[in-house]
């Protein structure tokens, strides 16, 4: 089975083109072509010489895979499904707005992590997916061109998938891939802190924690990753790092009716949060099937935003997009209509 070059690092090709002994610059002819122009084959990459384009073809393929399907929100919000494998499909959800046009990709088919509020959590974990499958959902996309902001939340836990997610950003940040700003993609966690404390050390990208309550016994009940990785230990980890003014963290927060959008949650988001250079984004829940959770209602929302705001915390609510297609937050899930 011949091997994909998308999804490679710069460093990979230079051993490909070494081992085939093809010129050292060949490694960079080949990753501009995978990552910055539309090709899809090896015969595209018309600055290599025939006879690497023939060395090349006989064990590789470029590897770009298009969308299965699209599915386009009345707001103008995309969903797109790839398929991946015999162990299913993943979704990415494209959601452009007046100057950003932002592309929230996955990192896993599926999830082990088991929210209680999340649909992908209740597939389980099929598979987690390849650098390659990960830089796919932007690269293969008709508008990755106009594409300005990527963020990793769609499905499944991307510290749960370092390796390939750390070659996928690096991938989209180096000059000699797609060359986008670290400072316009953001990975997001609920906080598996080992991976998190590599990837704070090693990455520049901005940093999302989904946090959803600053109570440990309610955390525990909404994400029993908090049985193993407490908030304490994330806080900790968090304040451990100097992250410079560019440099974001951000905590995530579904409200929900009754649980925790009380005053009490905005006393101790203020006190745990203290020292900290962040904001927290407030997410409306979205109900899932067969769930006793409830979403707060708008004016409880507001306040707890204000309440938040009023204690120094620069707090926003995330506008929903694409709920009609379920691609909004939580919802992407692969099931079948
Ligand atoms: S919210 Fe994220 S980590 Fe939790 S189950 Fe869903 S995909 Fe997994």
């Amino acid at each position: 089975m011949k091997q994909e070059l998308f999804g490679l690092t710069l460093t990979q090709l230079q051993n490909i083109v070494s081992e085939l002994g093809l010129p050292k610059f060949t490694a960079r002819q080949i990753s501009d072509w995978l990552y910055k122009k539309d090709i899809t084959s090896i015969d595209e990459m018309s600055n290599l010489s025939k006879k690497a384009r023939q060395q090349l073809n006989e064990n590789y393929i470029v590897g770009l895979q298009a969308p299965e399907t699209v599915q386009t929100s009345k707001d103008g919000t995309k969903k797109y499904l790839f398929n991946v494998g015999e162990l299913g499909a993943i979704e990415s959800a494209y959601i452009p707005e007046t100057k950003r046009k932002t592309l929230c990709v996955s990192s896993q088919v599926g999830c082990k992590m088991r929210c209680l509020f999340c649909m992908t959590g209740r597939q389980g974990l099929k598979s987690s997916l390849t650098a390659g499958e990960i830089v796919n959902q932007i690269r293969s996309l008709p508008e990755w061109h106009q594409i300005t902001n990527i963020v990793y939340m769609g499905m499944g836990e991307p510290f749960d998938n370092l390796e390939a997610v750390m070659q996928s950003l690096q991938i989209l940040t180096s000059d000699w891939g797609m060359g986008f700003s670290k400072r316009k993609i953001t990975v997001s966690t609920i906080g598996i802190v080992p991976a998190m404390k590599h990837f704070l050390e090693n990455s520049e990208c901005h940093l999302a924690v989904s946090l959803h309550t600053p109570f440990e016994s309610e955390r525990k009940m909404l994400m029993p990753v908090s049985h193993v990785h407490t908030i304490e230990d994330i806080i900790t980890e968090i304040k451990k790092h100097e992250l410079g003014r560019q440099r974001r963290v951000s905590f995530e927060y579904i409200v929900f009716d009754g649980i925790n959008d009380t005053h009490k949650h905005v006393n101790k988001l203020a006190q745990i949060l203290n020292g900290i250079n962040c904001r927290i984004n407030l997410i409306r829940f979205h109900a899932i099937p067969k769930t006793p959770l409830k979403g707060t209602n708008e004016a409880r929302l507001q306040k707890f935003k204000e309440a938040l705001n009023m204690k120094g915390i620069t707090t926003t609510i995330r506008a929903s997009r694409g709920q009609d297609i379920d691609a909004a937050c939580g919802l992407l899930s692969t099931k079948q209509k």
